[in-house]
């Protein structure tokens, strides 16, 4: 018999993927984890019901979070991940030799366990030796770190369940507070395709606009998680996306990136009109 898994982009809208053959299903203190193998995605991890990694598209989304602020930042150093279990995000920061101290803090031990086991393109990040894992509440954990990061990578799930404190206007205060004065933050921000996400998106963003000087949206599509656009969200104490690339460094980097290149990181940053609208209501863009 067929087997489908149903990728619930909105509730009026789904997408069936075909899959092989579900691999594992357990119910951990803080979500349902499932991983499934499937024809077109590869293995896909699912937390409560939601795709959270595919093996298809997560280098789009991990390559993005990671590179567009490591190669704004001169000279990171210190990166806190929060969420991000599955290991791809710290995979990429491990590319960047100026970097020597990584802290992910995931509240599930159980996802990193789980992608160890089934997503080990993800899961090689928890080989790297610059890197602590914290299991506690990021939102807690940042609380009692103030003026360490010059970058933090907010991976977190949609905000539901454990990962409700991250969508929090208190939590985004309290992340500026744990980067130093020149510090990074990036995280993403849902799609503007369907109406509950746009409001959530603008919600993101007006938020965190209220506590950095400096907040830009920048795209990509990743079809595992939105048909469309895809937003992410930069947010900066200092330094600019576009004035202060290292465009030289990101063209010279030999990383064996599958996204990420000098020309994209540019080009992320342009946003189509409806966009703008969308996030500046009272801008007119020309
Ligand atoms: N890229 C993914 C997405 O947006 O679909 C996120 C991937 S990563 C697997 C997200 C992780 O955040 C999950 O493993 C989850 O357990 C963790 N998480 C959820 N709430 C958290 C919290 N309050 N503190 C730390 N980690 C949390």
């Amino acid at each position: 018999m067929e087997q489908w898994f149903l990728n619930k982009y909105s509730p009026n809208t789904i997408l069936k993927i075909k899959i092989k053959k579900l691999l594992f299903q357990e119910k951990s203190p803080y979500q349902t984890i499932e991983v499934y193998d499937s024809h077109d995605f590869g293995r896909l991890l699912v937390l409560d019901g939601i795709v959270n990694v595919s093996d298809k598209d997560e280098f789009v989304y991990h390559e993005m979070m990671t590179h567009v602020p490591l190669f704004t930042h001169p000279h990171p150093e210190k990166v806190l991940v929060i969420g991000g279990g599955d290991g791809g995000i710290v995979r990429e920061i491990a590319k960047h030799p100026s970097v020597n101290q990584i802290d992910l803090v995931e509240i599930d031990s159980k996802v990193i366990t789980t992608a160890q086991q089934f997503l080990p393109r993800s899961a090689i990040g928890f080989k790297e030796s610059r890197l602590q894992v914290f299991n506690e509440d990021g939102a807690a954990f940042v609380e009692r770190r103030p003026d360490c990061y010059d970058l933090i990578i907010i991976d977190a799930p949609d905000p539901i369940g454990p990962a409700t404190s991250l969508y929090q206007k208190h939590f985004y205060m309290q992340c500026f507070n744990a980067l130093k004065d020149d510090g990074l933050l990036t995280t993403h921000a849902e799609t503007p395709t369907f109406t509950k996400e746009l409001k959530i998106m603008q919600s993101i963003y007006s938020n965190f606009s209220a506590v950095f000087p400096l907040v830009q949206l920048f795209t990509a599509s990743i079809p595992s998680y939105s048909i469309g656009i895809w937003c992410f969200v930069f947010c900066s104490k200092k330094f600019h996306p576009l004035n202060d690339f290292r465009e030289s460094s990101a063209m010279e980097s030999s990383m064996h990136n599958q996204y990420y290149n000098a020309a994209i990181h540019k080009a992320s940053f342009a946003l189509p009109t409806f966009l703008n609208t969308a996030i500046h209501p009272s801008h007119k863009v020309p």
